[in-house]
Order: structure tokens, then sequence, then C-alpha cells
């Protein structure tokens, strides 16, 4: 029985109701005074459900479709405006003990090099990051009890907090680990960690099974409760994403959205972020072998029905993708990606050879952070490194209420500016330095309260003389 705010996932992601929202979205896909309705709906930027966003994916008239791609690019621009902000993945560890089919870090697979970054590395590579200019990471390690147990996590997220390279410091930790209990969640919650990330790689129940045949991610209900159990702890910003590829799409995305209203009946606050990645190529893994595999238009749909469905939700594409197939989804609605990505375990400090490879999966995006900056401003885009509101206490419902209510955007505009601000001060190519600073003077001008701008110029003077870390 479907059942957003039961505790139980068979009940939350019902199989039954994904099947019949499937079915209706089929039989509507045509059905022009219906999209109309739900178009008409989504343009009050609360949000759809997801039987309606169900029937936009679907939905088979032309122009209908290019209204919803209109209208996510412009939902996009009043919520995240032309700001993106940065990020960078950061392996501790690719000791796993699931079997996960589609990851080169299952355990069975032998030819892969095996690593796990001791206190003295993390710091080499944090302080590499840091010279990268980054100040928002998100920690990865497989799933070993033994390898990488929590004390393991904890101690590594306090190294990386600890570090002040020059005028570098890493300001937000996000974490992406295996399904852990409440108490597990609340030790990290006390360490200090931003967003809780846990794929769900797919909602289909039966081909997750099959997916992890082996370890305890084969626990379906175990892992899909992770996010429950991750609030009860206390963390109130998660991310949610799956696999696309792993099953159909049109399953996956319904799952996914349910999953969100799930959160937000049972917790009143739905998920932080939205991840999108792609199955991709990796050491003893081929893509080709899973048959679901999607294109790049189904691709940039799913961002935008997504952006049109869940507004307030922050959308994730990483190096997974080309800079082309980035370059397409900006502007649907993605507001975070990550830049000069190492996908390896200690690949920031040296590049691995070949015959070592440790990496979870090939980065098509290859290009440095200064050129993914270069890039983006190049595009109109504003690369922002801000961190503000998890320093601020502005977490779960706080900061969902600000953002329902537009407030936030009185934060985010100023705060992108002072940060990149202190990237091309400290970071950036002189090309980048010059393009940068001619867009922060247009983008100061574009600030429309006069406090909040004056104390901005003030801000970024002063950062031009050696001072950091300003935010609102
Ligand atoms: S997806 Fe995660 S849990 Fe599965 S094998 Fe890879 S690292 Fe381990
Ligand atoms: S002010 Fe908050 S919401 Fe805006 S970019 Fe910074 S951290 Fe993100």
């Amino acid at each position: 029985m479907y059942n957003p705010k039961s505790s139980n996932a068979e009940e939350f992601i019902c199989h039954e109701e994904i099947l019949d929202t499937l079915h209706y979205a089929e039989q509507n896909s045509k059905n022009a005074a219906l999209i109309d309705q739900i178009i008409e709906k989504a343009k009050l930027r609360k949000g759809l459900s997801h039987r309606e966003a169900s029937v936009l994916l679907a939905c088979e008239l032309e122009d209908r479709n290019q209204e919803v791609y209109h209208l996510a690019e412009q939902i996009k621009k009043d919520f995240y405006g032309n700001r993106i902000v940065m990020f960078a993945p950061l392996y501790l560890s690719n000791y796993c003990v699931n079997g996960c089919v589609y990851c080169p870090y299952h355990r069975q697979n032998s030819h892969i090099a095996r690593k796990k970054l001791t206190q003295d590395e993390i710091r080499k590579e944090v302080i590499a990051l840091q010279d990268m200019g980054h100040k928002r990471l998100a920690l990865e390690a497989g799933e070993d009890p033994q390898m990488n147990p929590i004390e393991y996590i904890l101690e590594s997220i306090e190294t990386i907090y600890s570090i002040k390279h020059k005028n570098g410091a890493i300001r937000r930790v996000n974490l992406n680990i295996a399904a852990t209990t409440v108490e597990n969640y609340r030790k990290l919650k006390e360490a200090g960690i931003g967003t809780y990330i846990l794929f769900q790689e797919t909602y289909h129940k039966e081909s997750y099974e099959t997916l992890h045949p082996t370890g305890p991610k084969h626990n379906y209900n175990y892992h899909t409760e992770a996010m429950d159990r991750a609030m009860e702890g206390g963390i109130d910003d998660v991310g949610l994403g799956v696999l696309f590829g792993l099953e159909l799409y049109r399953y996956e995305f319904a799952g996914l959205l349910m999953h969100a209203e799930h959160l937000e009946a049972a917790f009143g606050v739905g998920p932080h972020t939205i991840s999108v990645p792609r199955l991709r190529r990796a050491d003893d893994i081929d893509p080709n072998a899973f048959d679901n595999g999607i294109d790049d238009d189904t691709f940039a749909k799913i961002v935008a029905c997504i952006r049109v469905a869940v507004p307030y939700t922050g959308m994730i594409v990483s190096t997974r993708e080309s800079q082309k197939c980035r370059e397409r989804v900006l502007h649907l609605g993605i507001s975070q990606i990550s830049g000069g990505s190492r996908t390896s375990v200690g690949g920031y400090v040296e590049e691995e050879p070949e015959e070592e490879n440790s990496a979870q999966f090939d980065v098509s995006d290859t290009r440095t952070l200064d050129q993914v900056v270069h890039w983006l401003m190049t595009m109109g885009y504003i690369p922002s490194f801000c961190t503000a509101c998890y320093r601020e206490g502005r977490t779960g419902d706080r900061f969902m209420s600000l953002c329902k209510n537009g407030q936030i955007l009185n934060c985010c505009h100023p705060n992108a500016l002072m940060t990149l601000k202190e990237y091309l001060e400290d970071y950036a190519a002189p090309d980048t330095r010059r393009i940068g600073e001619a867009l922060i003077a247009r983008e100061l001008e574009a600030i429309p309260n006069p406090k909040v701008k004056s104390i901005a110029a003030q801000n970024l003077k002063d950062i031009a003389t050696g001072s950091r870390d300003f935010r609102f």
C-alpha cells in the first residue's frame, strides 16, 4: 500500500504506485489539456507530484516539451540566477565489501589497485585541492567496516577541516558513504558534515537485489531507508540520486520524486540536492552490458522535468558528463558541478600510472578547475565557491523556508561574487582573472538591495587587500 509518510521503504517507494504512474503517464502522453494543466501548475513554482511530473516526462507533444524546457530554464534563472556552485570529489578509500555489478570497486574485482589514504596522504590531497581553489568537497569511500570504519571517516573529516594552507580552506565537507546507523549519522553530524549523499542506484527492488548480489548493500530496505535514519541522526541536508542506465529511466524518475515526497511528508523537508549520474565505462565495467542507457536528449529532458518538479532542490552533475552535455543541462536546471575532478584514490597529488587504476569511473570532462571556471564565465555564469548556509546554520527546514520565500537570493548572489573574487585573487590564471573581474564589476551593479550592494562592494575591496571569508 502506497504511503508517503510510512517509514517502510516498500510503502513510500511503492512498486504498484510506480507502475500505475507509468501507465497513467503513457496513457496521457498526448493529452494536451492535461499536459497544459500540469504546466500551468508548474509555473506556480511550488513543484509537482511524481504523477504530474511523470506525465511531462512521457509527453510526446513537441511544442509542450519545448514549453517545459523553457519553464525549466526560467525556474533555474528565478531560483539560482546565473550562479553555479563548484565542488570536487575526494576519494578516501576504494576498499569495498559489496558486490555492485556496475562499480569497479566491487569486492570481486581483483585487478583494480586497492588504496586507502592515510591522514598524511589526505592532508596532501587537500592541500592540492586547496591550491586549485576548491572550498567544498564531496568525500567518497567504499563500504568496508574493517578498512573504512566510521572512526576513519570521522578522523578524515577532522583532518580536512583542520588544514589551512596559504589562503586555502575546505569550508564544507559533504559525504557520500554507505547507509549506516542513526548513531553513526549522529557522529557524522557532530563532525560537521554538510550534505549526506547516498545514491539509491535503482528504486526497482528486484533489479536492485540483482545488481547488488552480495554485501550489506544487498538489503534494499536498509539502503532505501537510510535518509530517514540520517534525518533521525540530525542530518537535515540529504542528497538523493539514481544511477541512470541501470533500470528504465521513467521508473527511476518516479521513484526519485516519490522519495523526495516521502522526506517532505515524514520530516517536513525535502532533499537538499538531487544528482543525476549516468552509468560510465570503468575498469571491469562495460556500460553496454546494461541495456537501459539513456541518450543525451532523454538526459536533458529528465533534468528539465526534475527542475520543474522540485524547484527548491539543487541539482548536481559531475565530470562523468562531457563538456558538451554539461553545457546543455546547465541551462535546464543544474546548480552545482564538479571541476578538475580525479576519481582515483590519491589522484590529486599524483596522476596514477595506467596499470595502477583505482578510479571509480572514467572522467569525460577532464579540464582543470581554472578551465571550467573560465568556460562558465564566458557563458555568463558566476562560478561560486560559496559555503555560507551550512556555516551560518541555514540547513534543513530553515534553509528551505528561505528558499521558498526567495530571501536566499539576497545571500547567494553577493556570496558568489565574494568567493569568486577570492578564487581570482589566489588561484586564477591571468585571462580567467581578467574575465572574472569584469564579471564581478557587472554583477555588483546588478545587486538590487543598496545596503547589501555597499557591504559587498566593501568586502570585495577588502578581499583585494588580503582579507578572506566574508559571507551573508
Ligand atoms: S557502488 Fe559503492 S558500495 Fe558498490 S562496490 Fe562501488 S563503492 Fe562499493
Ligand atoms: S548562500 Fe547558501 S544557498 Fe546560496 S550558494 Fe551559498 S551556500 Fe548555497
